[in-house]
Parts: C-alpha cells; sequence; structure tokens
C-alpha cells in the first residue's frame, strides 16, 4: 500500500536549524522522531499536527532514527502507553542512565587526555551532561534491527546505517523507494560522525569509517527521495555523496601531509584543522579529527605512537 509521509518542521536551540519527524499514516500512525524538549518546539509540533488533522492522542507508535536530543527530546510529551521503537543502543542514552553517563564522561576523560586535550576542571562532565539538555526521560519498548518491518507499515525496511550515531536506523519504503534517513545525509551540512563510549570491555567504534560504509550502501538501496532530519528533501543523492567522499578524501590528504611535515597530537591536529571553532565545538571538531586519524590508520597511511600515556601520530 502506498502512504504519504507528512514532514513536521520543528525548531530546535542548535545550530542546524529545524529538525523533521515524520508521520506516517497506514495501518498504525507512526511518529519518526520528534523533536528536542523545548517549549517552542512543543507549540510547532501540536500545530503542525493539528494542520494535518492530527492531535498527539493520534499517534500509536514514535520510531526513532537516531538519541540525539533533537530527534527525541519530545518523548516525554507523549502519552505514557505510546510504543517507542529504535536501536538497542539508544536505551540508555533516552532513559538518561546514570551509569551509562557515567561511563561516558570516564571514557571521554581518559580518551581526551590521551589525544593530548588540555581539559579544564570538569569539562567532559559538562559536555556530557550538556548533550542531555533538550533530551527525554523514556525507555524503549521494542528493539528494532537490520531487516525488521514497522508494524502497521510493513513495505518499510529497517536498516542500520551507523557513524553519525552508533544507534542509527533508516528505514526504506520498497515499494515508492521513499527513505527517511535521519542524520544520515543532510544537504545543508556533511553529518558529523561523532565518537561514543564504547559498551563495557569493548574497542571504541571506529564512527567515520562506520560512516563511509553507510554511505556506500546508502548507493546500493532502490533510493528515489530521501526525507531528512534536516534540510530539503534529496532526490539527487548519488551526487551528494561522492560530494561527501571528496570533502572526506580532501580533509584525510590535508593530515597526512601534516603528519609528513611533522608528528603530532590529535588535539594539535584538530587546532590546526578547526583554528576557530575548536574551542566552541571541541567535541565535534574531536569527533572529525579522530575519525580521519582512524581511516588512515585503517589504510596504513600513518601510524600511532604512545609516549608518556599521550598518542602521536606520524606519516609513514
Ligand atoms: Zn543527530
Amino acid at each position: 500500500m502506498k502512504e504519504d509521509i507528512i514532514q513536521l518542521s520543528i525548531p530546535t536551540p542548535f545550530a542546524v536549524g529545524d529538525v523533521h519527524a515524520y508521520v506516517l499514516k497506514g495501518e498504525a500512525v507512526t511518529l519518526v522522531d520528534c523533536g528536542p524538549m523545548t517549549i517552542e518546539a512543543q507549540q510547532a509540533f501540536v500545530t503542525q499536527l493539528k494542520q494535518h488533522h492530527l492531535c498527539i492522542e493520534d499517534i500509536d507508535q514514535v520510531v526513532l532514527t537516531h538519541h540525539h536530543a533533537d530527534h527525541v527530546g519530545l518523548l516525554d510529551m507523549m502519552k505514557p502507553e505510546i510504543r517507542v521503537l529504535g536501536h538497542q543502543v539508544n536505551e540508555p542514552y533516552i532513559s538518561r542512565d546514570p551509569q551509562f553517563m557515567q561511563r561516558q564522561i570516564d571514557f571521554m576523560d581518559t580518551y581526551f587526555q590521551q589525544l593530548g586535550v588540555p581539559l579544564h576542571q570538569n569539562e567532559c562532565e559538562r559536555i556530557v551532561k550538556q548533550s542531555y539538555t533538550y533530551s527525554c526521560t523514556a525507555h524503549l519498548d521494542s528493539v528494532l534491527k537490520e531487516g525488521d518491518r514497522i508494524k502497521g507499515h510493513e513495505h518499510f525496511l529497517v536498516v542500520e546505517t551507523p557513524g553519525h550515531a552508533q544507534s542509527h536506523l533508516s528505514f526504506l519504503d520498497e515499494v515508492t523507494g521513499n527513505f527517511i534517513g535521519g542524520d544520515l545525509l543532510l544537504t545543508t551540512i556533511s553529518s558529523n560522525p561523532l565518537m561514543e563510549a564504547p559498551d563495557e570491555g569493548q574497542e571504541r567504534q571506529k564512527s567515520l569509517i562506520q560512516y563511509k560504509k553507510s554511505l556506500h550502501r546508502l548507493l546500493t538501496w532502490p533510493i528515489k527521495t530521501i526525507y531528512p532530519g534536516h534540510g530539503q528533501l534529496i532526490t539527487s543523492h548519488h551526487e551528494l555523496i561522492k560530494e561527501r567522499f571528496k570533502k572526506q578524501e580532501k580533509r584525510a590528504h590535508t593530515i597526512y601531509q601534516l603528519l609528513q611535515r611533522k608528528e603530532m597530537t590529535a588535539f594539535h591536529l584538530c587546532r590546526t584543522l578547526f583554528p576557530v571553532l575548536y574551542e566552541e565545538a571541541l567535541f565535534l571538531t574531536m569527533s572529525e579529527t579522530v575519525g580521519q586519524l582512524d581511516v588512515l590508520k585503517a589504510a596504513g597511511q600513518i601510524e600511532e605512537i604512545e609516549k608518556d600515556g599521550i598518542l602521536y601520530y606520524q606519516a609513514n
């Protein structure tokens, strides 16, 4: 059955601007993502639902593309019996699990020191807690994974598209070629592959390597239109992906050249690449830098040397 996708545009307090949530009206009324937990977002959400002759009570389930606050915060205004579905990794984030939060802080404290970041006191705690500011306190009722179908809209196939977030899922309508892509591919900005604390006893996931893999997979699916988490609908995703790859390769090459001249820490590189941005967006810019170092390391182009607990990188 063909069904329409209703796009809601909800304001966020973030630089990225509005976030899009999508309503699917099939055998169930399903909301894909919601918006950040702010008064403005709540008002916009209710008003826009009304324009489509809907109200919050009509929504049967919420499906999440990923756990970031601008996509999940409004879960807090849903009716209590609503079903929330998403990747397993969402759970500790959307429930604000205190142990997990502490693990995130500890991971960042340790890792950022190894990367040569001169940390102010409690800086990691501040960064981690800040990421929850406009988020929710909710739980998953059901876990979605690769190959599943969205209940009530069985033509929507669930695909795992990690990189921007470890919890990232996208949804492909196999009948129409519509693809709800969360923050996998955006026209306005290149999606950031963010660092995340690994599971206990596990290694850190290499977000940029995963992200590139997800983009390669995106090229293989029969997609007509991408309904993204931010910005305009995308109808020529092959071109846009090519542009993204080119930009990534260019940055990787810049880093390689810098490391040919001298060995550097990730932080030193980050400051060199983002001399203005790095201070106000330390986490984002460090995530990007570490992502590129992971790619170069995996390609055998650079090596990592540890000296007194600090990691240095140099070109091979
Ligand atoms: Zn996001």
